[in-house]
C-alpha cells in the first residue's frame, strides 16, 4: 500500500502547533481526572474533529487532512506527551475511517464515513475475544452464511473504544477448524439488534481507551457488510498491524521524552548535598541511559517508519518488530528512573509518570504482545543471519 506525502512542512508546522493548543485546553486539564473515574471520555476523543484528527491520513477529497504516516505519528507523540490512551483511542476510531476510505464501497462510506470523521459515531476494530489474543487464528465468533446475508455469534473482548463505538470492523470464522483461512470480516453496526455491549473493565490505569467487549446475538450482517470474505480477512488483518506495532512503539518514545524531560528540569533545580541532584554522578547516568535508549528506540522508530512509507508492507514486519519490541521492553524502567529521579514528588499525579507507566504496560499488550514480537524476531534469524 502507498502512503501519502502529506502536507508541506509549513502547513504540517501550523498543524502542530493547533494540537499541542488543543491538547494543553482540551485533554491535559483532564487526564487524572479520567483515570480517576474511570472515564471514557468520547466526547473530548470526538471533539478532536475540530482539527480533522479523525481523519488526519485520509485524502481531503474524502474529508480528511492528507498527512503522510510519519506526520500521523508525530501528532500522536504529541498527544501521547499528555495521554497515551487518549492517542490510542483516536488512532482506533481514525483507523476504521481509514480502512472505510481506502477499501470501503461507496455504500460503507455514505453510511458510516461522515459521522467518524466528524466524532458522531466512533470506531473499532475486534479480533481478541474472551479465549483468542495473540492466537488470533483461534477465534470463535463465527458467522454462517442466511439468506442473502451472515449471521454472526459470539463474544468480542479488550476492544478499544468498545465502550461506546457503534461503527466496529469485526472478524468472524466462517468455516470452523479452518484457522486463518476461515476468517472474514465484518462491518458491525453497534446500534442494531443483535449487538448487546459488554461495560467497560475497570482496569489499574488507562481508562480513556475506553477498553471492553460486546456479544454479538444472531448479528445480522447484510452482504453489503462483508469486507473481507473468508481468505482474505487474516491477511487484511495483518496488512495494517506493521503501522500499528509502530505507532505503539513511537507512543512509548514520547512517553519517556516528556518524562525525561521533566525530570532534568527537576534534577537541575533540586538540590541535595550542596548541588543540584542532576551532578551526582550516581543519579545523572540513570537519566544518560534512559537518554541513549530513547535514542536507539527512535532510531528503530525512525527505521520501520521509513519501510512503511515506502509501501512494501512484508518488508516491514521485521522493522516494526524490532521497533516495538525495543520500545515496549525499555518504556517500563526508563519511566521508573524518571521517576526515581524526582524522589517522592516523582509520585505526584500532575506529573503523569504513573498514567503514563500503565499505558506503558498496555504497550506491552496491543497489537500484537512483547513476546509476539520477539518471536517474530526469532522466525526471521535464519533467514537474516545466514
Ligand atoms: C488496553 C487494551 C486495548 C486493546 N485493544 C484491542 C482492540 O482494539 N482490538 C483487539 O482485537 N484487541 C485489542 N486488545 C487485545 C490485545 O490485542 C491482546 O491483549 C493481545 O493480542 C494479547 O492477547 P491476550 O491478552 O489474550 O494474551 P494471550 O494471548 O492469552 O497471552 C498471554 C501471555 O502469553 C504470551 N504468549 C502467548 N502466545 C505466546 C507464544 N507463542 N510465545 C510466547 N509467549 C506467548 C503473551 O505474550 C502474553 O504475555 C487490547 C488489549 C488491551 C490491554
Amino acid at each position: 500500500m502507498s502512503h501519502s506525502n502529506g502536507l508541506p512542512e509549513d502547513k504540517f508546522a501550523e498543524l502542530i502547533t493547533q494540537v499541542i493548543e488543543f491538547r494543553d485546553r482540551q485533554i491535559a486539564p483532564h487526564v487524572i481526572e479520567w483515570e480517576k473515574t474511570r472515564m471514557f471520555p468520547a466526547d473530548a476523543i470526538a471533539s478532536a474533529q475540530e482539527l480533522g484528527l479523525l481523519g488526519m491520513e485520509i485524502s481531503p477529497e474524502l474529508g480528511g487532512l492528507g498527512v503522510s504516516f510519519a506526520q500521523k505519528l508525530k501528532v500522536l507523540d504529541v498527544l501521547s506527551e499528555v495521554s497515551m490512551p487518549y492517542a490510542f483511542s483516536l488512532v482506533n476510531t481514525h483507523n476504521v475511517a481509514a480502512r472505510l476510505a481506502r477499501y470501503g464501497t461507496e455504500d460503507q462510506k455514505d453510511r458510516f464515513l461522515v459521522d467518524l470523521l466528524s466524532g458522531n459515531k466512533l470506531g473499532s476494530t475486534a479480533l481478541t475475544e474472551p479465549g483468542a489474543g495473540s492466537d488470533f487464528s483461534s477465534i470463535t465468533t463465527h458467522a454462517t452464511p442466511d439468506k442473502d446475508s451472515w449471521r454472526l455469534n459470539g463474544e468480542k473482548a479488550w476492544i478499544t473504544n468498545a465502550a461506546s463505538s457503534t461503527v466496529i470492523v469485526a472478524y468472524a470464522q466462517t468455516e470452523p477448524g479452518t484457522g486463518a483461512r476461515g476468517i472474514a470480516s465484518f462491518l458491525i453496526d453497534g446500534t442494531q439488534e443483535g449487538f448487546e455491549r459488554v461495560a467497560p473493565y475497570d482496569l489499574i490505569g488507562s481508562h480513556a481507551i475506553g477498553t471492553g467487549g460486546f456479544r454479538l446475538n444472531n448479528y445480522l450482517a447484510s452482504k453489503a457488510d462483508l469486507l473481507a470474505p473468508a481468505g482474505e480477512g487474516f491477511s487484511a488483518a495483518l496488512a495494517t498491524i506493521n503501522e500499528a506495532r509502530t505507532y505503539v512503539a513511537s507512543m512509548c518514545c514520547a512517553m519517556v521524552e516528556a518524562s525525561l524531560r521533566s525530570s532534568v528540569e527537576y534534577a537541575s533545580k533540586r538540590e541535595s548535598f550542596g548541588k543540584p541532584i542532576i551532578e551526582h554522578q550516581g543519579l545523572s547516568w540513570q537519566l544518560a541511559r534512559v537518554a541513549n535508549q530513547l535514542e536507539a528506540a527512535r532510531a528503530l522508530t525512525t527505521k520501520a517508519i521509513m519501510v512503511i512509507e515506502n509501501g512494501d508492507s512484508e518488508a516491514a514486519i521485521l522493522p516494526a518488530a524490532h521497533a516495538k519490541k525495543f520500545a515496549t521492553e525499555f518504556v517500563e524502567p526508563a519511566l521508573t528512573a524518571c521517576t526515581q529521579a524526582m524522589g517522592a514528588n516523582g509520585l505526584k499525579e500532575e506529573f503523569l509518570l504513573g498514567h503514563r507507566l500503565t499505558a506503558a504496560r498496555v504497550a506491552n499488550y496491543v497489537d500484537g504482545s512483547t513476546e509476539i514480537m520477539t518471536d517474530r524476531i526469532a522466525k526471521s534469524l535464519r533467514s537474516t543471519y545466514t
